[in-house]
Order: C-alpha cells, then sequence, then structure tokens
C-alpha cells in the first residue's frame, strides 16, 4: 500500500496552477452590485489598464482542457459573438472607472484565437480600435495554435499591431499531440515559426507542458532540443494538471479506481517526474542563453524581453476582462463575467455588462495576492510592499517564509525572498501557506 506522501506525488484530480486569490470559489454573484460600483468610480492613481478578450473557439477540444471553450460554432455563431465582444468592450470604454488611461497592455487569450479567419480578425480588430485604442500599449499578446496560421494571417496580425505571438506548442512527437486532442502536427510549428519571424514579431513565445498523456524522458529531452533549435524569445513550460471537468479526468473519474495511482496507469506522470522535466529543460535553456524569468517562463534576452500582461496582473494592475467567463480586476474587485454562451450574448443583446459573480478584496487581500504571485518570479522586494501596503513582508509572513526555508524552496535576506531552483519547480503548491486561513482548505477553482 502507499503512503499518504506517495499518494500526494501522483498526478490526482484538481489545479495545481494559482492564478489568482482569494481562490475563484469564493467569489459569489451577491458580490455583483460592488463590481457595479468599482466601475462608477475614478482609478487609484499610477494603476495600469489592460484589457483581456477571450476567443473562445477551438478546432477540437485538448483532453486536458478546461477553458471555457466551443467547438461547434459556424461563422454566423461567430459574428454574434465577436459582436458581443465589441459592445462589451464599447460598455465598458464608456465606465467612470476607465478614468481616461490609455490601454498598456491588451491580450487575445482563449480558444484559440487564431481559430478565426483573417477577415474576421480585421473587422474585430478594426472595430476595437475605433472604440478603444490601443496605439501607445506596451504591448499586445495574441494566442496561436500553430495549425490555424496561414501566411497573409499573420501578416495581418503584424499590421494590426499585435506585438506578441504566443504559440501554442505543447509537444512536438504527433502521436502525443493526436493522443492529448492537440489539432495542430508537427510540420505546422516550424512553418508557423518561419512566417512570424519573417514578419518581424517582436517577441515570439512558445509554450509547452511537461507531462502530456504517453511523455517520456527520451521524448522531452527531444522537445527541449528543438525548441531551442527554433529560438524563441521566450519559453513557458506548464505542468500537467487534472483539473475537473476535462476529458481526462472524466475518463479518470470513470475508472475503477479514481485514486491519483491510477493517473498513472493513464500514462500521467507523477509530480516529481514533471519537476525533473522542468528542472531538465531549465538547465538546457540556460546553457543556451536563456534565463529563468519565472517558475514557468525562461526568456532569450533578459533584459530586453518583458511578459507586460502578466507583470502588470502581479503588480495589481487594473484590467477589464472581457468575452464569456473572463476574468478582471478593477479598483479592488475581482470580477468574472457569465460561463455560459447564451447568457453572456444575451445580456450584451440587452446592452448591459454580461457580470457573473465577484469579489471585493481587502488591502489584505491586494498584499497576499501580488506576494504570492510575485513569489513565482522568483524574487520578493521588501521595499515594494513596505512602499505600495507598509506592510513588512518579511516580519508580516515569517513564519511561512521560514517553513519554506527549510524545505529548500527559498531564502530569505535582509530585504528580499530568493526562490531556489527547488522552488521554482513547484512553487505553485506552496502558495497556500501564505492564505489567509478562511481561504487555505478550499478546492481552487
Ligand atoms: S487549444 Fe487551448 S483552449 Fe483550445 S482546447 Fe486546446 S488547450 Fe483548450
Amino acid at each position: 500500500m502507499e503512503s499518504q506522501n506517495e499518494q500526494q506525488e501522483k498526478t490526482g484530480l484538481g489545479n495545481y496552477f494559482i492564478a489568482n486569490y482569494p481562490p475563484f470559489s469564493f467569489w459569489k454573484h451577491d458580490y455583483l452590485p460592488q463590481a457595479l460600483e468599482t466601475y462608477q468610480k475614478p482609478p487609484a492613481s499610477g494603476t495600469p489598464l489592460g484589457l483581456y478578450l477571450h476567443i473562445p473557439f477551438c478546432r477540437k477540444r485538448c483532453k486536458f482542457c478546461y477553458f471555457r471553450v466551443y467547438t461547434d460554432k459556424n461563422a454566423k455563431d461567430i459574428e454574434n459573438y465577436t459582436n458581443a465582444l465589441v459592445q462589451e468592450v464599447k460598455l465598458l470604454s464608456e465606465q467612470p472607472c476607465v478614468g481616461g488611461r490609455p490601454l498598456d497592455y491588451v491580450y487575445f487569450g482563449g480558444g484559440t484565437p487564431s481559430y478565426l479567419s483573417a477577415s474576421q480578425l480585421e473587422q474585430l480588430i478594426k472595430q476595437l480600435q475605433e472604440i478603444f485604442p490601443w496605439h501607445h500599449a506596451r504591448e499586445v499578446t495574441f494566442e496561436c495554435e500553430p495549425g490555424t496560421l496561414q501566411q497573409h494571417k499573420l501578416q495581418l496580425l503584424r499590421d494590426l499591431g499585435i506585438t506578441r505571438l504566443s504559440l501554442g506548442v505543447e509537444n512536438f512527437k504527433p502521436e502525443i499531440l493526436q493522443f492529448n486532442g492537440r489539432a495542430h502536427l508537427e510540420e505546422e510549428i516550424y512553418r508557423a515559426m518561419n512566417w512570424a519571424r519573417a514578419l518581424n514579431f517582436p517577441q515570439i513565445n512558445l509554450d509547452l507542458i511537461a507531462g502530456m498523456v504517453g511523455e517520456d524522458w527520451d521524448n522531452w529531452k527531444e522537445c527541449v532540443r528543438k525548441t531551442i533549435q527554433i529560438g524563441p524569445d521566450s519559453v513557458t513550460i506548464y505542468q500537467m494538471e487534472l483539473p475537473y471537468n476535462t476529458v481526462f479526468s472524466k475518463e479518470l473519474k470513470m475508472a475503477d479506481d479514481p485514486a491519483p495511482s491510477s493517473s498513472k496507469q493513464m500514462g500521467i506522470a507523477d509530480w516529481p517526474t514533471k519537476r525533473a522535466w522542468v528542472d531538465y529543460a531549465f538547465a538546457e535553456f540556460l546553457a543556451a542563453g536563456y534565463s529563468i524569468s519565472s517558475a514557468y517562463t525562461v526568456v532569450k534576452n533578459k533584459s530586453d524581453t518583458s511578459f507586460v500582461y502578466r507583470d502588470a496582473l502581479w503588480r495589481g494592475a487594473d484590467m477589464f476582462g472581457t468575452g464569456v467567463a473572463s476574468f478582471g480586476h478593477m479598483n479592488g474587485v475581482h470580477i468574472q463575467n457569465l460561463d455560459t454562451w447564451e447568457s453572456y450574448i444575451d445580456k450584451l443583446n440587452r446592452h448591459e455588462l454580461p457580470l457573473g459573480r465577484a469579489f471585493p478584496t481587502t488591502p489584505r487581500d491586494r498584499l497576499i495576492r501580488e506576494m504570492i504571485l510575485q513569489l513565482k518570479t522568483g524574487h520578493l522586494r521588501k521595499e515594494y510592499f513596505l512602499q505600495k501596503y507598509k506592510i513588512d513582508i518579511l516580519q508580516e509572513f515569517h513564519i511561512g517564509f521560514q517553513q519554506l526555508q527549510q524545505l529548500d524552496l527559498l531564502t530569505v535576506n535582509s530585504d528580499s525572498v530568493d526562490l531556489t531552483r527547488t522552488g521554482f519547480l513547484q512553487i505553485d503548491r506552496h502558495l497556500p501557506t501564505f492564505f489567509d486561513p478562511q481561504y487555505r482548505s478550499d478546492r481552487y477553482t
């Protein structure tokens, strides 16, 4: 029989990646009046404003995917959705909380934004820019699935001001891509990269996942080698998790034994193996001249490769999250949109904001949120939090830092905290150490 520790190291059901705080399960429909109120307030001085646009279409549903995506929509549906999205951006651009701020960053995420045709994209982006221009944005990111790209579509994106392309590659091996439900082929990765390079996009990111079903050491090494050979500006490496409501999780639940040990039989690597794969990847990328910029990211030229969207969010920026089920943050209130197609479109057809649930944060919530998110970059500065929150985090959270230091996950200095390499590989699962007690035990959804 396996020990509890061995069980915990298997990939069981649930989320590992921590994207926000307090956890989503505490956000409530009942808090919507506070969300509406916060839109009426002027912004806090010096707070940047961003715009996230959710494009929820994909060619196929990957078996590990838990995002709100649709694979059965036709051109008319897409038109209805993009019209609703434009309407939503229009309503938001008129809210007092904008306060005359220009957009600092824009992010097209999904789903698969590149699933839209060139003409659909041109129409959408031009309409959006007329309503809420982003000429001064420091970064405009666009997520792509390699198999949906053509040269003329990339040319259009470049012409429309996209500065950062993010390619969802995940793996190179055809059998693994196919078994995990990915729609693209290996040759489409190289084709897309060559086009993007030739068009001089300022920044190209490539995503990998350590631990897709069927992964093994030899193939992972090949994935890392091929990525280094391609040489993107940054590489984001996720560790495969099994959130609820994915195809794989449902298969796992139907297995005779739904315990984490069944995941191994399905060909899902355990956490120590995934960490070893990320560790190997970090070492290879470092040897190739890259630097580690967060628990998931390596960058080629650290001095001139930023990720404005991530860094702004992790420093408490405001952001309108638009599109079905999207998440945003305004003036201290977390907000999520309605999460069904019908309800989202219906609200916008009635010219109302499609809000689903919210959470008004306290200054302490915001301090903890920024601290745990910034810890993922590997470095916390005491001075930053003293200035912004008037709190010495090294004193306030010294027990948590001490616990993590004892586990060799970080080192505490007189004015900063630094993650160790061991810490980089597994920081997410230790972040609840800093959660206030009422938020600690809840399932992270
Ligand atoms: S392409 Fe991305 S968003 Fe679409 S199903 Fe796959 S993982 Fe999910």
